[in-house]
């Protein structure tokens, strides 16, 4: 079909392995690092109330969130002891989608380039493509996944056409679990302002590590904040954007007038005045995640590492290729296991204690 753009057949649609087979209970998915807790009965009960006495399906949602937007700043200044307002906030179709506008708002139409560090989350490059913005890549530290930093230096400062406009990184980084270090934060910090940092900080609720506080001395910084992983909503796409007024304006001025329907603004809402409950489960899942560090390190064929995030990111020590990892994938699958193979390695998601049990017996019987 002529009338495609041309460069869109280099790409392939972004896939998951849930739509099928995954879907039964029996399968354990620890693959793309939900909750693995579903809201409690008596949240559901609450939302299906809502659903049922106050959304009315003709209309349209309400397109201004102010009401979720308030809930939002009041939680995200309890946690950074900050003074954030609405105007500070810019609330996407989960945080793809203010990824997306991010990118639009910065190097669309041949004005810019993104800088990433692999192996990082990998929709940064992916929706990038979408648009035709270019990707600039570098790699990492391969002890602690610091990005080599003149690696990046270097790229900031090669003429390059367009220029790098927006620098991603993750804070913690998935697939590697690792937080930002002090050299990166520092090489964030003296960028010039005509560069924009985003930094992606889905995994705040578990490392309880967040730059939020220096967001103020910082207007090209904007930090993305998710309700998938911690606060168990992945079903219903809520992600916020934190950042100075000026640039909220921009993205709102690129989002779609609807982004959010309206069971969706409820359930975000609910999840805010009941997150004490939610993020209850948190404690006991950082125990597990050094339970399951800990399972791992046992076996000498595995190098594992320390995690700030809700997963565990390990390697092969010899052999690590990509069919020995898909190979591991499979047998575990087979058992009932879903992990997922990244960046050059596997990440498993933090489960239930039943789910990590299971995790660590079927690890066990995987033979070299
Ligand atoms: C899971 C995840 C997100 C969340 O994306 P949503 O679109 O909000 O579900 C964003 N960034 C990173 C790094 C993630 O791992």
């Amino acid at each position: 079909m002529l009338f495609i753009r041309s460069d869109l057949s280099q790409l392939a649609a972004y896939k998951t392995q849930h739509s099928d087979d995954s879907q039964q209970t029996t399968i354990d998915r620890v693959d793309v690092n939900e909750s693995p807790y579903d809201l409690p009965d008596q949240l559901k009960q609450k939302l299906s109330w809502t659903y049922q006495q106050t959304i009315e399906n003709n209309r349209y949602p309400d397109g201004g969130y102010e009401g979720l937007k308030n809930a939002i700043a009041e939680y995200v200044n309890e946690s950074s002891n900050s003074t954030f307002t609405a105007d500070n906030l810019s609330i996407g179709n989960g945080s793809d989608e203010l990824i997306r506008s991010l990118l639009i708002a910065t190097c669309l139409g041949g004005e810019g380039s993104i800088l990433v560090a692999d192996p990082t989350f990998s929709m940064y490059g992916i929706l990038a493509k979408t648009l035709g913005i270019p990707v600039v890549t570098i790699g990492r530290s391969l002890t602690n996944f610091e990005m080599d930093l003149v690696a990046a230096q270097g790229a900031i400062a090669q003429t390059l056409t367009p220029p790098i406009r927006a620098v991603f990184v993750v804070h913690p980084n998935s697939p590697t679990g690792n937080a930002l270090t002090k050299a990166e934060l520092t090489w964030l910090r003296d960028l010039p302002q005509t560069i924009l940092v985003v930094i992606d900080e889905a995994y705040f609720e578990f490392s309880q590590t967040t730059v939020a506080t220096e967001l103020a001395q910082h207007p090209n910084w904007v930090i993305l904040r998710t309700f998938s992983k911690a606060f168990r909503l992945a079903a219903h796409r809520v992600g916020y954007a934190i950042a100075h007024p000026e640039l909220i304006t921009a993205l709102e001025k690129v989002r779609l007038p609807y982004n959010l329907p309206s069971f969706t603004q409820a359930a975000a809402l609910v999840a805010i005045a009941h997150r004490h409950e939610l993020l209850s489960t948190i404690p006991l899942m950082l125990t597990e995640r050094t339970r399951l560090i800990q399972a791992f390190s046992q076996r000498p064929e595995f190098q594992v590492w320390e995690s700030a995030a809700n997963f565990v990111y390990l390697r092969l020590k010899e052999i690590n290729t990509q069919p020995r990892l898909a190979e591991i994938c499979q047998t575990l699958k087979a058992q009932g296991t879903l992990i997922r193979q990244t960046g050059n390695g596997l990440r498993v998601s933090i489960g239930t204690p039943e789910e990590n049990q299971r995790t660590i017996e079927r690890f066990n019987t995987l033979s070299f």
